[in-house]
């Protein structure tokens, strides 16, 4: 990985450096087509020091795998790096101070489509409230740091746990990452970035 795109030390968040045991860096090729962003670091992803390796890590590996992308073609990062306490949301303060590794990361990565992964994500990139089983599947420019990007609203994969009927919305916002960035089995390699 680009150690460049790595945060080695961070103490911008107190509470934050208080519960995390490490910082849990974005995974994945530092020129993938598909960014996935999620809320922030779970007890299983501040042991293993990778994003989404618990029970949402497989809700997300599944979807990929039936859009015919694997985990290792894709980026997978996270809004917060560091685990915040007894996983609540991570609090409007952290998000802002996280920004701008989240914003280094995707302006070098600059992928076709950034798909964030439920409420906190969603929100955080678009800078407004959204609804997001809505809105999930709609796709908007935003402004992170210095760079605009394309970013595709998705239910978290842990709704799916709780919620059996988000499954289906889960499972083609997936797709639809997968046919915007012209990636998946059945992609041809051509972004239908264009069409939106
Ligand atoms: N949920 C998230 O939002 N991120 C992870 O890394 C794991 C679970």
């Amino acid at each position: 990985m680009d150690d460049s795109l790595c945060v080695s030390d961070c103490t911008d968040c107190p509470r934050l450096v208080d519960s995390r045991s490490q910082i849990v860096n974005g995974v994945g090729p530092t020129d993938a087509q598909l960014v996935f962003v999620g809320e922030g670091p779970g007890a299983n992803e501040d042991e293993a020091g990778e994003p989404f390796v618990g029970r949402s890590g497989t809700v997300l590996d599944d979807a990929l795998d039936n859009a015919g992308l694997a985990r290792g073609a894709v980026r997978i990062t996270n809004s917060v790096r560091c685990r915040p306490p007894e996983n609540r949301d991570p609090r409007s303060g952290e998000l802002d101070n996280c920004r701008r590794h989240l914003a280094t990361e995707l302006a070098a990565v600059d992928p076709a489509v950034v798909v964030a992964l439920g409420k906190v994500p969603a929100q955080n990139l678009l800078d407004r409230s959204v609804a997001v089983t809505s809105e999930a599947g709609d796709v908007h420019d935003a402004r992170v740091g210095e760079t605009t990007h394309r970013v595709l609203i998705c239910v978290h994969p842990a709704a799916t746990l709780y919620d059996a009927s988000q499954q289906d919305t889960f499972e083609s916002t997936i797709q639809t990452a997968a046919d915007l960035a012209g990636e998946g089995g059945d992609g041809d390699g051509q972004s239908r970035l264009g069409e939106w």
